[in-house]
């Protein structure tokens, strides 16, 4: 398996530190709102990269945090505490909100068919964690006190912008308009690990700590939380691609400071999924998220569809016309399945199956390239394998892609069979009649019938699945 590892620049061969297991984690959601779709991209395309690696046979633990503390609105130790947003917006409780917007994140998740990671944690849970890492790392030297708060010092490392891909004058904090300079910092690029003086009296959640009341950074709690239950050698590390700097630059500076080698193999990040302004926002503009598709009657899965036609490396724009023309395709295939269900008769041919798996396998395997996925799904759907094997394609296809397509066939058979069980007798049975003059390519019979048909208030139409009845 090839992955694209943003560490180095180079799409390499997957090679986990233990044969056969993975560990893999991903930076969860700041949960003082919905998540929009931009950000549930982010989490189908790592499903989809989580679910690649057990159908290749690992056997993978994946781990995300919470973030329900210490994540200011600039991503570094600048603006407002989003938590803190949130609640005052909503007249409620930090961990209110918390809760709330935690249980809608995996409601959205359910719906768009994500696992739910074996372990998730949030940040307010690993206190005592992040104070042990903090003060090692004052002990070992890269970290000092400054003003009341604890600064990681990024002076002591041979280099910290560890994602070459950026500038380094375009990323040092401090330099970037409209950010106000810290004047504790050592170094421009230096970040807060443990806030006591904060600039917000109001802030809800304070802890107990060596260096007196206050809370953690946000960078600091992906880098315990990890540790906590994937140990010091990671395989995997995910997020979408704005977490690249300043936070998981943070996060890689601060463990390996820590546990002194290096600590991630491979780095996944997921390009942003983009509005037709430009950036995805919760604040301005329509806010995306899956209610909102929900409501304007689209199946969430049609998302998950139209995400998976485009490579995660690749920025994608939403339009409510992308979006249209996915659910007419993924209509599409549904159509394709439901006559299958009606004869899967035969045995599973092993060798087409094998086949086919094989080409799923190798487009996933080639950086996890859905769309080429995708395009081996409308080949099962081409060949001229019997129904019983398509099916069973599908179906194991669908442990990865997560359409529900036979399931959603199978509920658009029934729906069928129910209307057409509603058609009332006279018209069945005229229905009937025209069926039995076509057999006898009697088609003037048929044509008069269907004109019957048409006086009682019903459409009969043929397609390529079949003779087709509907009310006008
Ligand atoms: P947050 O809840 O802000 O911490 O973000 C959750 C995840 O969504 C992170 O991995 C972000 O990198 C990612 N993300 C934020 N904006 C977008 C976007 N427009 N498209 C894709 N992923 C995004
Ligand atoms: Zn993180």
């Amino acid at each position: 398996m090839y992955l694209y590892n943003s560490l180095t620049h180079k799409k390499e061969e997957f090679i986990p530190n233990t044969a056969g297991k993975v560990g893999m984690y991903t930076c969860g959601p700041t949960v003082y709102h919905f998540a929009h779709i931009g950000n549930l991209r982010t989490y189908i395309m790592e499903d989809v990269l989580e679910k690649t690696l057990r159908y290749s046979g690992y056997d993978v633990k994946r781990v995300m945090n919470i973030t329900d503390v210490g994540h200011l609105t600039s991503d570094g130790d600048t603006g407002d505490d989003k938590m803190l947003k949130g609640a005052k917006r909503e007249h409620k409780t930090v961990m209110e909100i918390a809760k709330f917007y935690t249980d809608a994140f995996f409601e959205d998740c359910r719906k768009l068919n994500i696992k739910t990671p074996d372990a998730v944690e949030p940040a307010t849970s690993c206190i005592d964690e992040f104070i042990k890492v903090i003060s090692s790392l004052i002990e070992k030297g890269y970290a000092y006190e400054a003003g009341g708060n604890i600064y990681f010092d990024t002076s002591k490392l041979e280099k910290y912008y560890v994602f070459s891909d950026f500038k380094e004058e375009d990323l040092a904090v401090g330099v970037r308009e409209g950010v106000e300079e810290d004047g504790n910092k050592r170094n421009k690029a230096d970040f807060v690990l443990w806030f006591t003086k904060s600039k917000f009296d109001d802030q809800e959640l304070k802890w107990e700590s060596p260096w007196g009341i206050g809370y953690p950074g946000w960078h600091i709690e992906c880098s315990c939380i990890s540790m906590k239950h994937l140990g010091e050698y990671l395989d995997i590390h995910c997020g979408g691609i704005d977490n690249a700097f300043p936070h998981h630059t943070n996060e890689i500076a601060q463990s390996e400071a820590y546990i002194g080698h290096k600590w991630c193999n491979y780095w996944f990040h997921v390009h942003h999924l983009n509005d037709e302004t430009g950036k995805m926002s919760k604040s301005k503009g329509e806010f995306l998220t899956v209610s909102l598709l929900e409501q304007k009657g689209y199946k969430p899965v049609v998302y998950r569809f139209f995400c998976l036609q485009s490579h995660y490396r690749k920025s994608l724009v939403f339009s409510w016309d992308n979006l249209k023309n996915a659910e007419a395709a993924y209509n599409k295939l549904i159509e394709k399945i439901i006559p299958m269900l009606a004869d899967k008769s035969g045995a599973v041919d092993e060798k087409a199956f094998g086949e086919l798996k094989q080409s799923f396998l190798e487009a996933l395997g080639n950086d996890i390239n859905t769309a080429q996925a995708v395009t081996v799904l409308y080949d099962v759907l081409k060949s001229s394998a019997n129904n019983a094997t398509k099916l069973a394609l599908i179906a194991d296809f669908d442990t990865v892609l997560g359409f529900d397509l036979i399931a959603n066939a199978e509920a658009a058979a029934a729906e069928a069979e129910a209307a057409g069980n509603d058609i009332p007798a006279e018209v069945q049975e005229l229905l009937e009649q025209r069926q039995a003059a076509r057999k006898e390519k009697n088609f003037a019979l048929a044509d008069e019938i269907r004109d019957k048909i048409t006086a009682l208030g019903y459409e009969v139409r043929e397609t390529r699945q079949g003779t087709e009845i509907k009310k006008i």
